[in-house]
């Protein structure tokens, strides 16, 4: 339930099924969406961090499900990498100056295919594929698992560290409670929106027991970000 977030947009149900076993094998978490529709309602509800995108698909083609993520404000640096059919330049240059941000051309070969994410979510989103990221004065290190503040070690319980990493990846972005869930406990599993508060407490505690700047933020009936901002 860690990694990156990819939305899978492939109508082909075996190339779908292909992509989501080795992306999870690679530490991503992913959903799938079997048309351009769905693809949009998807990302809507529980923001992707990078979207790996079929050119030809039903209902809403490829090119128009990459221009209106690009207007959506909370899509608009998600990283999008385009499926092209081979050889089809035309496609593959719309797709750049609508704002993708790579193409990989079918057939691929799956590490090619990996290696490619790898290096957009570096150059996107670097916090997403570094071992250690810090966040003001926190720095996490997910290799070893550990947390410091100001030098000082933060003993967290598993959830609490999934919940921190989560948050710092994209400090400043209010999530909700449901969207907490997803990324923490799963879609598949049923926990209760309170379960959230009472981790959140757990983590704000363990963060604050040397400082008295708390860098969690509440926002009232939206959900939580990890701010040093405000
Ligand atoms: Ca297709």
């Amino acid at each position: 339930m860690q990694g990156p977030h990819v939305l899978v947009v492939e109508d082909e149900e075996a190339l779908a099924t292909l992509l989501k076993y080795n992306l999870e094998k690679e530490g991503y978490r992913v959903t799938v969406a079997g048309d351009g529709e769905e693809a949009l309602m998807m990302a809507e509800e529980a923001p992707p961090d990078l979207v790996l995108l079929d050119w030809m698909l039903p209902k809403v083609p490829g090119i128009e499900v990459c221009r209106r993520l690009r207007q959506r404000s909370d899509a608009r640096n998600t990283p999008i990498v385009m499926l092209t059919a081979r050889g089809d330049e035309s496609d593959r240059i719309r797709g750049l100056d609508l704002g993708a941000d790579d193409y990989v051309s079918k057939p691929f070969s799956v590490s090619e295919l990996m290696a490619r994410l790898r290096a957009v979510l570096r150059r996107i989103r670097p916090a997403l594929a570094e071992d250690k990221i810090t966040v003001g004065d926190i720095s996490i290190d997910r290799a070893a698992r550990r947390v410091r503040r100001r030098g000082g070690e933060v003993h967290l319980g598993p959830t609490e560290f999934k919940l921190l990493d989560y948050l710092a990846q994209h400090p400043g972005r209010v999530f909700s409670r449901e969207q907490l869930l997803d990324a923490v406990w799963g879609s598949d599993v049923y926990v209760e929106a309170r379960t959230v508060d009472v981790h959140i407490g757990r983590l704000r505690k363990a963060l604050n027991k040397d400082s008295d700047i708390d860098p969690i933020r509440t926002v009232r009936s939206a959900g939580y970000s990890l701010d040093f901002e405000s």
